[in-house]
């Protein structure tokens, strides 16, 4: 088995610490964890006891409404508390609302595990905060020179160019959608921005938590039907019914070069790092030792060969 210094260990449910007897992000439920972000393959659901932020905490709720029988512990930023003799700090990840990126210290060791991240601004959440380490355990979701991610600002006003004509932008319910609710509402603003239905519990846990995501509406198909200045933001799945529907023109937002689902362009926003910002990411937080998890790590583990810091891939 792989570990960190024999500090967290890589196992088949996830990264374990022994010294504080706890997961971080597992595949499954276990009896104590520490959730980084309420995204699906980090906050796996009903684990005994679960450590993250308040709005981790939210966003969880909502998701898994009455399935969830775990016991949450609310952590703030930048606020420490130990399990055993494991110092543990939360510091926000810019990924999405309440993303945090986990400082672990042990024996004046430190250990901080990324969780996703970004450094591209998004006023949708909480921005990166860059923490020193020893050992960085980082994602690698775009960890290839080839992925450098447009700003995102430029992007949503090329909708601006399609008049006459309705829009529906595929986004996923938690995260992207408020992101690009936000920058519709703010660059788009001739355009009505209308909302889908299993997105709007989202957005109001982001408007309870403080961010203002602008003028947005919920959907309503008469409304949708008489105008044609619209930008529909809706789940995937919905979006992929539309596919063969011309009326329409369709965007899906995505960090990758190819849309996963039949679009008419690309809305290409990211909330991953990309290659240039994950070396930043490097150069802010001055790891000795990086070991990558989510994605390819190949890349970076070349680009530091013979370079003063080491580069183990995890997964
Ligand atoms: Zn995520
Ligand atoms: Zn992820």
């Amino acid at each position: 088995m792989k570990t960190i210094n024999n500090f967290l260990s890589y196992t088949s449910t996830g990264l374990y610490c022994a010294a504080g007897d706890f997961y971080v992000d597992p595949r499954k439920a276990v009896n104590k964890t520490l959730i980084s972000h309420a995204h699906g393959d980090h906050a796996t659901p009903n684990s005994g006891t679960i450590y993250c932020t308040p709005s981790t905490k939210q966003i969880m709720g909502r998701r898994y409404k009455n399935y969830l029988r775990s016991k949450f512990i609310e952590i703030n930023y930048r606020e420490s508390f130990q399990l055993n003799d494991v110092k543990i700090t939360f510091y926000p990840a810019g990924h999405m609302l309440g993303s945090a990126q986990i400082m672990m210290e042990h024996e004046g060791i430190r250990y901080l595990y990324t969780g996703d991240f970004k450094l591209q601004y998004d006023h949708s959440c909480e921005a990166i905060e860059f923490v020193e380490t020893d050992y960085l355990i980082t994602e690698t979701t775009f960890a290839h020179p080839d992925h450098q991610h447009p700003d995102p600002q430029n992007e949503i006003e090329k909708l601006n160019e399609i008049t006459g004509q309705n829009i529906l932008i595929g986004a996923y319910s938690i995260g992207k959608a408020q992101r690009v609710t936000k920058l519709a509402t703010a660059h788009c603003s001739k355009k009505r921005v209308l909302i889908h239905n299993e997105i709007i519990r989202f957005h109001e846990v982001y408007e309870q938590a403080g961010v203002n995501l602008g003028n947005w509406e919920s959907y309503r198909l008469q409304e949708f039907k008489a105008e044609d200045n619209c930008i529909y933001v809706m789940p995937p799945i919905w979006f992929n019914r539309f596919s063969k529907n011309n009326k329409v023109y369709k965007v899906f937002a995505t960090g990758w070069k190819k849309s996963f689902y039949r679009s008419d362009s690309l809305l290409h926003i990211s909330d991953h790092a990309d290659w240039n910002d994950l070396l930043k990411m490097i150069e802010h937080t001055k790891p000795k030792y990086i070991f990558t998890l989510h994605g390819d790590g190949t890349h970076l583990k070349n680009y530091f060969e013979g370079k003063e810091i080491d580069v183990t891939i995890l997964n």
